[in-house]
């Protein structure tokens, strides 16, 4: 007949420890974790009796529960469950070929099992924020390290002379309090196309895995405790206003100039942020500015408004014109009847120097040095521009422009009434 295996609790051979419960008061090390599988997987086997032997990764699950819990009550944000669980399975592998070898040749390998016991003092560090200097932490803000735990995170990883106290209340009800307020204005704006971007994201913090929990509270609280007591009535919409505050006036003009739609533009914007956000150049919240249709076609409307009025400019002291033929729409009367109709239309476009402002359009009649002159001119006096310095004046060397006699260079410079370069 066999004796139970789970009859005696037994000391590790490892650590000539008995197994025990995780600590209340401070952060599991690597020793603490492994003596509490060893006791649950005691518990478990003198629940289950003589020779079950409970699963490596029931215990393992249980075990990740108590060591992320610990964190939780100090409210430090912490990696997956997924995570956890990894870690344990790893180290726990490591402990059991550690273990036989030792078994089997405890002379030999003592210094080995000297060593290992001594890097197990170390602690089963699950916080999401593993920067050694909390003050250079470029963590995104749900993987911070609150501020008032800093000093005891760093105490747990190194020194461990510090406790857990008893639970802040005051504490709690603030971050209890905050999270209210967060539902509430999260449900509030949940109607609007806008503000669904943001709930969706709360949505996502809270999916993330540190808040694995029975208490929902936690998960958010780490995104909120580790801000400034000051700001807590701002915390929120300045995180929503974040968002919104981005001008993408150099997307617009580009999408303009190279004539891409705003779905394109919007598409390469957003996979521009994900792919910095991917290379860590840029963090999970300001990943966020992943932008929408709407938004690059306003700041479109906005640059092309902002483009039209700010060139009235007053004088010029260079100006340079290219023309196009383009085909235009137009509307032809006949006699009570309106038809559309396209026409091939001169287009002279005009920039202006210093700045290379783009300065305006005009169309002449017919492609003549004669009629382009002529509406360049009127434009250049219907923005009441001040000729006076004109000095320069450039365009392609189409004979149309250049020509000595007969140029638009040329009238413009009889109309001015004094030469140009
Ligand atoms: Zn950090």
């Amino acid at each position: 007949m066999s004796v139970s295996k789970f009859k005696f609790r037994q000391k590790c051979p490892v650590f000539g420890i008995y197994p025990n419960n995780l600590s209340e008061s401070q952060l599991p090390t690597y020793q603490d974790v492994l003596l509490c599988y060893q006791f649950e997987r005691f518990g478990i086997g003198r629940l289950r009796g003589d020779n079950y032997e409970p699963r490596s990764k029931e215990v393992t699950e249980i075990v990740a529960k108590k060591v992320e819990n610990t964190f939780k009550k100090s409210s430090i944000p912490i990696v997956s469950h997924t995570r956890v669980v990894q870690m344990l399975t790893t180290y726990h592998k490591k402990f059991l070929t550690l273990k036989k070898m030792f078994l089997r040749n405890p002379i030999g390998l003592s210094s080995k099992r000297d060593d290992f016991v001594s890097s197990a003092g170390k602690l089963f560090d699950i916080a999401a924020c593993k920067c050694i200097y909390f003050s250079s932490c470029t963590c995104p803000k749900e993987r911070k390290v609150p501020i008032n735990e800093q000093p005891f995170l760093l105490d747990q990883r190194t020194t461990r002379i510090g406790r857990i106290g008893s639970v802040d209340l005051p504490e709690t009800k603030k971050i209890t309090k905050k999270n209210e307020r967060k539902e509430k204005l999260s449900k509030r704006h949940s109607t609007s196309t806008l503000t669904r971007k943001v709930s969706a994201r709360t949505r996502d913090h809270s999916d993330q895995p540190d808040s694995h929990t029975d208490d929902n509270n936690v998960g958010a609280s780490h995104i909120d405790s580790s801000k400034n007591d000051g700001d807590d009535e701002f915390s929120l919409p300045s995180s929503k206003t974040k968002q919104n505050t981005l001008v993408l006036q150099h997307t617009a003009l580009a999408a303009h100039r190279f004539g891409v739609s705003d779905g394109a533009a919007t598409l390469i914007v957003s996979s521009a942020f994900l792919d910095a956000k991917k290379a860590g150049l840029i963090t999970e919240d300001q990943a966020s500015f992943v932008t929408d249709k709407c938004k690059i076609s306003r700041a479109k409307k906005s640059v092309g408004v902002k483009l039209q009025n700010t060139e009235s400019i007053d004088s010029v002291y260079g100006l340079y014109f290219d023309g196009r033929k383009d085909n235009t729409l137009t509307q032809v009367s006949e006699g009570e009847k309106y038809y559309r109709d396209t026409v091939k239309e001169e287009h002279i476009s005009l920039i202006a120097e210093p700045g290379c402002h783009y300065f305006g359009h005009v169309t002449s009649p017919s492609g003549s040095a004669e009629d382009e002159t002529q509406a360049i001119w009127q434009h250049l006096q219907d923005n009441s521009v001040d000729v006076e310095h004109l000095e320069v004046v450039g365009a392609d060397g189409t004979n149309t422009n250049t020509g000595w006699k007969g140029g638009i260079i040329r009238k413009l410079e009889e109309i001015i009434g004094r030469p140009l370069q």
